[in-house]
């Protein structure tokens, strides 16, 4: 049962009416909430306030008032939905299967179409990186390429020491602080257009580069290209690849995530392809909904959902397709293992990641306390939500600290990168890696062994 799109009475009523996301979601989605609280404690930002607004049961009565049409989509409203982590762990502890993905990305996009937290400043921050950014990602490698420059030159280093920075509002040094480090190397400058499988071959799988991923980890896509050949496939990465839309859909825009998955979808046809590999766990959850997405699209249906039975997570298509296990260790001996919140939230992906790790000989992999409690990431939430990005970070840290590993395996862009920041603020020369890399890492030095003994 489907509310009809319609507009919210308007505050004014010479104001034209506006569409609802939340009235134009299937009714079924908004009324599953049964009120039991049984999300309550898995929710980090209830559990940090205590304030029933702050959990998943009470954004879920805000979201149906406003279904219903008994609420304005206020400013209260808005900043709410933007409180939330959208981390999904209140979707694993749900008993009722409340689709809670769907529900938050509609309320963004209800938070955004009402205009709420307009302001000529976060305009324009949206316009830049949601519209123009993240629309062409050959503007995002030209911006990556002007940072790798200023990283290079040594000019942000000559900033930071010379205490210039000091001058800069408080945000802004904050801001500054989490400056990424970019990568020698982009994805296309690595990875062939085919990458042949190595052996006999026995599938033909497409890799998706990503957005941040290709700036910040081209060496994992590397790796990832590598693990896979060397497992049968033959890898598909062509270099221009589009964004796939996860920041969009996340933060309101969801006809632009509609755009940039039919782009997906044209430019990876997954008819000719027997998976469509992702190594990062955001973005991964949202490829895997293609088909939600692009339902009202009689273009596109049918191949989205053909398309989210192709797309596979990095760790789910290795062991499904029964990997081989290495041969020789890749000098990591004792690691842990952050669980990112759309891998094991997003896609119920928990034990392949593990799987890998243990693989590897003389790796030991010790359980980390909460691992699949959120670092804070989120997506871009670490940058409009520091106080609470920052709290959840230094509670993951702790956790990672209590363990004693020196490696703390993650396979998630967003997660490696903000715990990288946490991890420097904090002087701990820990490594941060994903699992495909130790993979590929125990993969050489296996052939390395070999070619040793020739
Ligand atoms: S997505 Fe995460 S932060 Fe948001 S309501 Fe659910 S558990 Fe809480
Ligand atoms: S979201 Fe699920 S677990 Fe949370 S209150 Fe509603 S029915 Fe219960």
């Amino acid at each position: 049962m489907s509310h009809p799109t319609l507009a919210l009475p308007a505050a004014d009523s010479s104001a034209p009416p506006r569409l609802s996301p939340l009235r134009g979601l299937d009714y079924s989605v908004v009324q599953q909430c049964m009120h039991c609280g049984l999300c309550l404690p898995t929710c980090p930002t209830y559990d940090a306030t205590k304030i029933e607004r702050h959990s998943p049961r009470g954004r879920i009565a805000l979201m149906r008032a406003i279904a219903d049409g008994r609420l304005e989509a206020t400013r209260t409203f808005a900043e709410e939905m933007y409180f939330c982590l959208g981390c999904l762990a209140c979707m694993t502890a749900c008993p009722a299967g409340v689709n809670y993905a769907e529900l938050f990305e509609h309320a963004r996009a209800e938070a955004e179409a009402s205009g709420a937290l307009n302001s000529p400043k976060r305009s324009f921050i949206r316009w830049l990186t949601v519209r123009w950014l993240f629309m062409d990602l050959g503007r995002l490698r030209f911006l990556g390429r002007l940072i790798r420059l200023y990283q290079r030159l040594g000019l942000q280093k000559l900033l930071r020491q010379s205490g210039v920075l000091q001058a800069l509002p408080r945000r802004l040094q904050e801001l500054e602080a989490m400056t990424p480090v970019i990568q020698p190397k982009f994805s296309a400058e690595m990875i062939a257009n085919v990458t042949p499988a190595v052996g006999p071959k026995r599938f033909r799988v497409a890799l998706l580069t990503g957005c941040a991923q290709d700036l910040m980890f081209s060496d994992v896509n590397r790796d990832t290209a590598e693990v896979l050949a060397r497992n049968g496939c033959e890898v598909v990465t062509p270099a221009k690849q589009n964004c796939c839309g996860s920041l969009h859909a996340h933060n309101g825009e969801l006809e632009m995530a509609r755009d940039l998955a039919r782009k997906s979808i044209d430019q990876f046809p997954p008819e000719q392809f027997d998976a469509i590999i992702s190594n990062a766990a955001g973005c991964g959850s949202h490829l895997k909904h293609y088909h939600h997405l692009l339902a009202e699209d009689p273009a596109y249906c049918a191949r989205a959902e053909l398309w989210d039975a192709k797309l596979k997570d990095i760790n789910e298509w290795l062991v499904a397709i029964g990997f081989a296990p290495p041969k020789a260790g890749c000098g990591a001996q004792t690691v842990t293992y952050h669980e990112a919140c759309h891998l094991c939230h997003g896609q119920k992906i928990t034990a392949p990641p593990r799987r890998l790790l243990r693989a590897i000989p003389d790796l030991t992999l010790v359980e980390l306390p909460e691992s699949d409690w959120c670092c804070g990431s989120a997506g871009i939430y670490n940058v409009i939500q520091p106080v609470m990005a920052n709290q959840l970070l230094e509670r993951k840290l702790k956790n990672v600290v209590a363990t004693h590993a020196p490696v703390i395996a993650t396979a998630n862009p967003g997660c490696l990168a903000h715990m990288a920041n946490g991890l420097r603020r904090q002087k701990l020369t820990l490594r941060l890696v994903h699992p495909v890399t130790l993979l590929a890492e125990a993969y050489r030095a296996e052939s390395q062994t070999k070619a040793d003994r020739v």
